[in-house]
């Protein structure tokens, strides 16, 4: 399975900032030399794919370091013009990872999902919002293109559901603490609202019982999964209490559907801030690991089935 990846996704950030950067570097460095992965380099994505959704003056703002106070509070990252290249680098990654899983069936962004950003705003260091950005340019070529947006990260996929409100092509998913970050929730297709600190059997019963339904009625032709890995109970923000036994879990029980209708998808990372930084990282290896075997078993000799649009 493809993997994209860079050693630019790692921005420098000051010592005591919250935000796990090494985790993309760890990451990649737990998967160099797996069975059945390998890793490419990711190109930034152009300023036409970034402004296919964010407004030219948000972007000018990041690239000339120049928020309002509340907004650099919101967004959590400084911004600069080289925080902005390296977020369409994060992009790159997703719009190559896509190219890829439409051909291969599966394949990996080791970062991206970010999964806040709106069209002139960016929140919870989420500055581009790669998949909608990836949707825009696919549409732009295929307009009826139905695409599945599978957000199991703790958090709800308030960015994404707000640029594709209104647009029946796009199916958002988000299951997600009900009352965590963001406060103010955007509605997307289908949210799965769960209680603060829900256990792990209890939040593998709600994916099992709303996905397959919702997953079966929309039939799709593409999808992006935002795996996030913030739902283990030592993160520090996702407010779950999954264990490593819980997200082999999950993440079989969704291949499981990716591959029971062979649908071609795109995995991201999306959030991940356990207590213990090279068990973030440990997190994501472990999800990219599962879908490699995945993809190793059942789309590496076997063709997928034509575009159906
Ligand atoms: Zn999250």
């Amino acid at each position: 399975m493809r993997c994209f990846t860079h050693p630019d996704y790692v921005f420098p950030l000051p010592a005591e900032h919250p935000f796990p950067m090494d985790k993309f570097w760890r990451s990649a460095a737990m998967l160099e030399g797996s069975p059945d992965i390998t890793l490419e380099q990711s190109h930034p994505a152009t300023d036409e794919d970034l402004l296919r959704v964010h407004a030219p003056s948000y972007l000018r703002k990041i690239r000339e370091g120049n928020l309002e106070r509340n907004e650099a509070v919101k967004l959590g990252l400084p911004a600069s013009a080289a925080l902005l290249i390296r977020s369409a680098l994060e992009v790159g990654g997703t719009l190559q990872a896509v190219t890829a899983a439409r051909s291969d069936g599966l394949a990996a962004n080791l970062a991206g999902g970010t999964h806040h950003a709106f069209a002139d705003r960016g929140l919870g260091y989420c500055v581009l919002n790669d998949v909608a950005i990836a949707i825009r340019r696919l549409h732009a070529s295929e307009p009826t293109l139905r695409i599945f947006v599978l957000d199991t990260d703790a958090h709800q996929g308030n960015g994404t559901h707000g640029i594709f409100a209104g647009d029946d092509r796009v199916f958002t998913y988000s299951i997600h603490v009900g009352k965590n970050y963001p406060a103010a929730k955007t509605p997307g297709s289908l949210d799965v609202p769960l209680p603060r600190f829900v256990s792990g059997t209890e939040y593998l019963e709600q994916l099992e019982s709303t996905l397959p339904e919702a997953w079966a009625d929309f039939g799709a032709d593409l999808c992006f999964w935002i795996a996030g890995a913030d739902l283990h109970h030592a993160d520090r923000f996702g407010q779950m209490r999954l264990d490593d036994e819980h997200f082999a879990a999950r993440d079989d029980f969704v291949l499981q559907q990716l591959v029971a209708s062979r649908t071609p998808t795109a995995v991201l990372y999306g959030g991940g801030y356990n207590r213990d930084r090279v068990h973030t990282a440990a997190i994501h290896a472990a999800t990219v690991k599962r879908c490699a075997a995945s993809w190793a078993r059942h789309y590496r000799d076997k063709p997928l089935r034509p575009p159906a649009r």
